[in-house]
């Protein structure tokens, strides 16, 4: 695989909803990325979490250089013919107890009206992915007052954020609690048609079961990542729940789950 796969790594750093770099960015190669360039790239979020790939919670420069150095380690790649997880050395996924009880709070102080609008869409979104593999999200209502990132009595939290930086971000497997959030921006109620506040929660809750961007399968996405990814299906789709749609994707409706990312997750998690 083309080799460029350093530079196009951030280029995803914008909304959910907004373009990627888009492909003139990546028509040539150029030197890779340095640490001090990624890091600048990164979105500062809240409790020392950094934001990479548009929607992803890494915590600390400790972690941003973790994910920076096995980027740059991972050279070769592992592109393979629906749905990719995080992979590093292994796959980065939930065993299969906790995939069964992945508990989680909504946060009413910090949704106010908008509480039972959320609760409703994360029920809908993690039935979507309930439906089709061996998981259970279970909303744990009576943390939902003390809802925040250090409440240990879930494995995560949802909660509301003022940033303009993107619509909403997730996390992978691998965090520690602090990190296990869900923040949905205040833009997220805003008019982002034809996504729904669902649709948007449907691919966040692909990150927090290991799934990476679908798009970075594909150099010819013009929004490719990084290799640490294992393939779930034969097939790359760009319709895919996990595929930015601005990165020469073909879903133009809301997110949702393709047949291959059915397949997929239920490869993961069967
Ligand atoms: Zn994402």
């Amino acid at each position: 695989m083309l080799k460029f796969r350093s530079v196009a790594m951030l280029a995803g750093v914008t909304l959910l909803g907004v373009g990627c770099g888009g492909p003139e960015e990546l028509a040539q190669e150029k030197a890779p990325m340095t640490f001090e360039e990624f890091q600048a790239r990164a979105v500062a979020d809240e409790n020392n979490v950094f934001v990479i790939d548009g929607d992803t919670a890494v915590e600390g420069v400790e972690g941003l250089r973790a994910f920076y150095d096995s980027v740059i380690a991972a050279d070769e790649g592992r592109q393979q013919d629906g749905l990719a997880v995080y992979y590093i050395g292994g796959d980065i996924k939930w065993n299969s107890t906790t995939a069964r009880n992945l508990t989680y709070c909504v946060s009413s102080s910090s949704f106010g009206s908008r509480y039972s609008t959320v609760v409703s869409a994360m029920n809908s979104a993690t039935a979507a992915w309930e439906a089709t593999a061996n998981v259970n999200f279970i909303h744990s209502s009576s943390y939902d007052s003390n809802c925040t990132a250090s409440q240990t009595g879930v494995v995560f939290d949802v909660r509301q954020t003022s940033t303009t930086s993107y619509l909403a971000r997730a996390f992978f497997p691998n965090s520690s609690r602090s990190g296990r959030n869900i923040l949905i921006s205040t833009s997220a109620f805003g008019s982002i048609s034809p996504w729904t506040l669902t649709g948007i929660l449907r691919h966040e809750l692909g990150h927090t079961l290991g799934f990476r961007h679908e798009h970075t399968r594909s150099t010819a996405s013009g929004c490719y990542e990084d290799s640490n990814w294992r393939a779930l299906t034969s097939t790359y789709d760009r319709s895919s729940v996990m595929h930015y749609p601005q990165c020469n994707g073909t879903q133009t409706g809301d997110l949702v789950l393709t047949s291959y990312d059915k397949s997929g997750a239920r490869a993961l998690y069967p």
